[in-house]
């Protein structure tokens, strides 16, 4: 267990005799690849951190196929958070604001704000959406509600984020089974409960994962799962800009080719990937009709 990454991994983990499940995800250099991509406010960053860290959280305990993705929408200041995770660990995100940015950027205070989870595979069309109640300030609030809503069982879910690090740490009381009391499973969990709450941000930020676990838990018998590697990566490709462009209609793109020269340059916010078009691309994808799915080779 030495070699392990301390960064851009996640954890799943069981305490078996508390009869709950828990997923720790600890955010790097990916993290540090999407903050880097913009000249974040602190507010925003922490929240966008925050919203990495939990898409990756979220796939721990589902069978993905896809992505995962938390969006977030308001007619304020903070017009959108999104970040996603897919099946293969790989992590992007963004953020939109105005300035100037108001004091306070609590969810539940934003103008017309929405936040939605969704889950599934965009070529096959096969997505499920869930829509998050904003009843709190935080995003750790407002997910743990979701999935004490959703799945009608206690769920704890921890995050934070600063420069360097964006880390997550979700914990969800098992389905009572046959043979135990009700009565000493709720006081398993209280008991869960308590220990998580003696830990600061800045050792949930700074810590090893598994140092963190035994810290916390060594009493509970905790067991850990294979971890897996997560890694800054873009699902942008050719294809997707080109019916980007192709959806804007000819008028935009006739204007885009006529302010520069001939060329559109398209640059991937997520990736700062460059996607050129000249006069004759662009001819071709607004006569292409038809979406033909080309093999996306950028994964
Ligand atoms: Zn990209």
């Amino acid at each position: 267990m030495e070699n392990l990454p301390a960064d851009d991994v996640l954890h799943r983990f069981l305490l078996e005799h508390a009869g709950v499940r828990g997923v720790l995800v600890k955010l790097g250099p990916t993290w540090r690849e999407v903050a880097a991509r913009a000249d974040y406010p602190p507010a925003v960053r922490a929240l966008l951190g925050e919203t990495l860290a939990a898409s990756a959280l979220l796939t721990g305990n589902i069978k993905l196929d896809g992505a995962l993705s938390i969006e977030l929408k308001s007619s304020g200041a903070l017009r959108l958070l999104f970040a996603e995770c897919t099946d293969q660990g790989r992590l992007r995100g963004l953020a939109r604001w105005n300035e100037p940015l108001p004091e306070s950027l609590a969810l539940h205070e934003l103008p017309d704000a929405g936040m939605a989870i969704t889950i599934g595979n965009v070529e096959r069309g096969q997505r499920y959406q869930g829509l998050v109640e904003l009843q709190h300030a935080g995003v750790a609030e407002a997910l743990e509600n979701y999935f004490v809503q959703s799945e009608q069982l206690p769920a704890r879910i921890l995050l934070a984020a600063d420069g360097e690090h964006a880390v997550g740490l979700m914990l969800q009381k098992l389905p009572d089974e046959g043979g135990h009391h009700a009565a000493q499973d709720e006081d398993a969990w209280n008991r869960i409960v308590h220990l998580t709450a003696t830990l600061g941000v800045q050792e949930l930020l700074t810590a090893a994962p598994e140092q963190l676990l035994y810290r916390l838990y060594h009493e509970e018998s905790v067991r850990l799962f294979e971890p897996r590697a997560l890694a800054f990566g873009c699902s942008c490709s050719r294809e997707r800009v080109s019916g980007m462009l192709r959806s804007l209609g000819r008028d935009e793109v006739e204007a885009a080719l006529a302010a520069r020269d001939d060329q559109i340059e398209v640059i991937c916010e997520f990736c700062a990937q460059r996607y050129h078009f000249d006069r004759i691309d662009a001819e071709l994808l607004l006569n292409h009709n038809v979406v033909t799915a080309a093999p996306d080779t950028t994964q």
